[in-house]
């Protein structure tokens, strides 16, 4: 594969490469170039000379050419949906979802054309007036992440070129080829050369050079709160605008007087959905005293059952690579240290053949999870959950909030009174009520405490691309005489 810069695909300027992974067997498919700094220097100085330009063409074409790629990447979508399975090792239906989801996300925002209104505002005398000008910000460099490749990349690309705003995507090392995939649809679609360019290497190598460039106007960030962090760090050098949309450690809580079977359906996906690999997964379940064990017992049979292996045939595929299914291990090896029982799972499964090399790991199930464990307190981005008995409201709701991260949580329960209440007292950027997730286009995907800054999705996410500028005019004939110029 090849890095798109200024309109040429090209390999990195000193020929280095990285070997692309297969997840389900271990073995490599491609190689990715590793970008050098001169090949990102040229990439940023592309997309700051050509920024202007595809600002004037105007939100009408840029809306029909947003749509195009959107149509181009329709008619061939089996190629992305095989590349999401070999790739990222995205079971088959849930490759489709993927592809279904960056559909909407393109098509959502290409319908942002002709919407982006600014406002004008009274002076303080009628004959003055101020306009409020929202324009793009410049150069965006988008880093995206591995779990949800395409519709990641799908949710920055759109929003950033609808707005006027060039851009410089620099995907995930773990999945380069579904990037540039994407990339080249919109290319085809008719984005001008220098407007969107593609830069891969390692984030810990051209990380800190992207985003303290000192032509970047906005770094967009899916990814760890570890990343986000080092980000604000190095963007103080440019100031950037920075959007961040990190980690999550859901609270799953369901009450005693719950519709269980919608509650467990729920949450055999909201954990297991992508292999646990989800910002939005749920990682704490806190489970009323009054109905857990016939929770427990029907949710453990739901976790036995299903079937984890080849992409095309299980209900279950692997992590993205050696090291998440490592930290399983660890994560499940230090709960035992704890004296917590593994319920079901805990530990990498028996597959045959090329599976046998793959990263896979049981659906796993952790019992009587203290509030202040590891388990229940830092990010497993996988498929283990634990849980914890609760019976108190109040101490529940206290017992959800109490997390670094604040992106989604759940509640099932058939109570108005206790929906209401959560409503306010939820400090999570997302509560989803008697049902699953994920957030829609038109949502405001958000979080509070270290998952991050800013947020992406709805006319708030899209306004995050805008700078807002204010021009004040007077059209009086009115002579100004010195020192009659009024202060505040
Ligand atoms: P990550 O390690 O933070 O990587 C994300 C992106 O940042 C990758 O492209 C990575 O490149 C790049 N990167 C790494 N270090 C960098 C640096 N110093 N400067 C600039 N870029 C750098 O995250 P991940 O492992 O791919 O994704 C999993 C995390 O994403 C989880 O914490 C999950 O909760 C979070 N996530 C959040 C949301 C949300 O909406 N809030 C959605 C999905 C995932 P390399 O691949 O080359 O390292």
């Amino acid at each position: 594969m090849k890095n798109l810069i200024d309109g040429r695909w090209v390999d990195s300027s000193n020929g280095k490469v990285i070997d692309d992974l297969n997840p389900s067997t271990g073995m490599k498919i491609d190689t990715f170039p590793a970008a050098t700094k001169e090949d990102v220097s040229t990439a940023i100085d592309a997309a700051e000379s050509t920024f202007w330009k595809w600002n004037e063409l105007g939100s009408k074409e840029r809306g029909r050419i947003i749509r195009k790629a959107g149509d181009l990447i329709q008619a061939k979508r089996k190629e992305l949906e095989n590349l999401l399975v070999s790739e990222c090792g995205k079971i088959r239906p849930q490759a489709q979802e993927e592809v279904n989801g960056v559909l909407d996300q393109i098509y959502y925002y290409a319908n942002f054309e002709r919407k982006i209104t600014g406002d004008l505002v009274e002076g303080d005398t009628h004959t003055k007036k101020i306009f409020q000008y929202k324009v793009p910000r410049g150069v965006v460099v988008a880093l995206t992440p591995w779990n949800f490749p395409a519709a990641m990349v799908a949710r920055k690309l759109a929003p950033a070129l609808m707005t006027g705003n060039s851009v410089v995507l620099k995907p995930s090392s773990d999945t380069p080829l579904i990037a540039e995939w994407i990339v080249r649809k919109f290319q085809e679609a008719g984005v001008p050369d220098g407007v969107l360019n593609m830069v891969t290497g390692k984030g810990s190598e051209i990380g800190d050079f992207i985003v303290s460039h000192k032509k970047v106007a906005l770094v967009t960030l899916t990814g760890s709160t570890k990343t986000g962090q080092r980000i604000i760090e190095k963007s103080s050098a440019n100031m950037s605008k920075l959007m961040l949309e990190l980690g999550g450690k859901a609270p799953f809580i369901v009450w005693n007087d719950a519709d269980i079977e919608k509650a467990l359906t729920t949450l055999v996906w909201a954990k297991f959905w992508n292999a646990g690999q989800s910002c939005i997964a749920a990682e704490r379940l806190y489970l009323h005293e009054d109905i857990a064990s016939k929770f427990e017992e029907k949710f453990l049979a739901m976790t036995k059952g299903l079937k984890v292996g080849d992409p095309e045939t299980s209900q279950m595929g692997p992590l993205i690579n050696l090291e998440a299914q490592k930290s399983m291990e660890e994560v499940v090896s230090s709960s035992e240290k704890e004296n917590l029982k593994t319920l079901a799972g805990g530990k990498k499964p028996d597959l045959k053949g090329n599976f046998s090399n793959g990263y896979f790991f049981e659906p796993t199930l952790i019992g009587d999870v203290p509030q202040k464990s590891p388990i229940f307190q830092d990010e497993i981005f996988g498929p283990v959950l634990g849980i914890h008995k609760v019976n108190d409201w109040e101490e529940t709701i206290k017992l959800a909030n109490d997390s670094q991260f604040g992106l989604a949580s759940y509640l099932f329960t058939e109570d108005n009174r206790r929906i209401l209440q959560a409503n306010e007292a939820i400090r999570f950027g997302e509560l989803y009520v008697n049902m699953p997730g994920p957030e829609s286009s038109q949502g405001y995907h958000t979080g509070f405490r270290m998952t991050g800054l800013a947020g992406e999705g709805s006319k708030y996410g899209i306004t995050e691309y805008l700078q807002i500028k204010n021009v004040y005019v007077d059209y009086s004939k009115d002579k100004l005489k010195l020192g009659s110029i009024p202060g505040f």
